[in-house]
């Protein structure tokens, strides 16, 4: 039929993450206080239902940079992101060959890594349609939920190539982590960020939380410890996981945000409520 080189896998149809059979009642990743089942109960789909009724959009972020988007969305939605050659951030959940065919062509991936579980989506896919390996921090690997020859563990800080490196600030899942391009951002770095540091839409501020659709927040010792982390990587944009996410002084939206998340878990601001 063609010359497509992944295999076919159940996927959530709630989070877009690929599954191993058998399946199980649930999906672990959705069942988890941070995620939700739908009161519909669980839904599942394929790898090849989403493949025939999808299609990837491929653009370029800024200069060497380059955001995946699948239409319609599949799962949580995110934008994957291609550094060629090297990584592909936050895959989506689904494979298509036109877009396995264009990454290919903006020089591969030799490194598949999602900034935390709610990301992997069809990870093990991808690393087979590429030829690349997957990344799994080894704190959350629990959530790993098609395991694989291609995939390896991973955690603290990690060079994947001169000016490319994953770095656990933790948060929102102890192995969460983000990713630091430095030849981004007119070379002043770019971060390539999960949900442990959320870019908003006023572009001036980002969240920190343990879950964002049930709005479960994080300590003020987390965050923090979190703002702290950011502080000492050398980056100026900050890329969310939604498409259209960004902030463009990522260090000041940090810190700005922090601060403020602090104090009102503090309780500075309880005479506003
Ligand atoms: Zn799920
Ligand atoms: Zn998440």
């Amino acid at each position: 039929m063609s010359g497509r080189r992944w295999s076919d896998a159940p996927v959530c149809a709630t989070c877009g993450v690929e599954q191993a059979e058998p399946l199980p009642e649930t999906c672990r990743i959705c069942a988890d206080e941070r995620q939700w089942v739908p009161g519909s109960g669980q839904a599942w789909t394929s790898l090849d239902a989403l493949t025939a009724t999808r299609e990837i959009r491929v653009e370029e972020l800024e200069p060497g940079l380059w955001g995946l988007t699948s239409e319609p969305a599949v799962g949580i939605g995110q934008r994957a992101i291609l550094v060629p050659g090297d990584l592909l951030w936050d895959p989506l959940g689904v494979v298509t060959e036109a877009a396995v065919e264009r990454v290919r062509q903006l020089g591969g991936a030799r490194r598949i890594v999602a900034s935390h579980p709610h990301m992997h989506g069809a990870q093990v896919a991808w690393a087979e349609a590429l030829g690349a390996r997957v990344l799994v921090h080894e704190a959350d690997a629990e959530w790993l939920q098609r395991d694989h020859e291609l995939v390896e563990r991973w955690s603290g800080s990690r060079e994947l190539a001169p000016g490319l490196a994953l770095h656990t600030l933790g948060g929102h899942f102890p192995g969460a982590a983000v990713a630091i391009w430095a030849a981004g951002s007119g070379g002043l770095g770019s971060m390539l960020a999960g949900d442990t540091i959320q870019p908003k839409p006023d572009r001036r501020h980002v969240a920190f939380m343990r879950s964002y659709p049930n709005h479960l927040p994080l300590s003020h010792r987390v965050v923090r410890r979190i703002a702290d982390a950011a502080a000492g990587l050398r980056y100026r944009r900050l890329y969310g996981n939604i498409p259209g996410q960004l902030i463009e002084d990522g260090p000041e939206a940090v810190e700005r945000s922090a601060v403020r998340h602090i104090r009102w878990v503090l309780g500075d601001f309880d005479h506003l409520t």
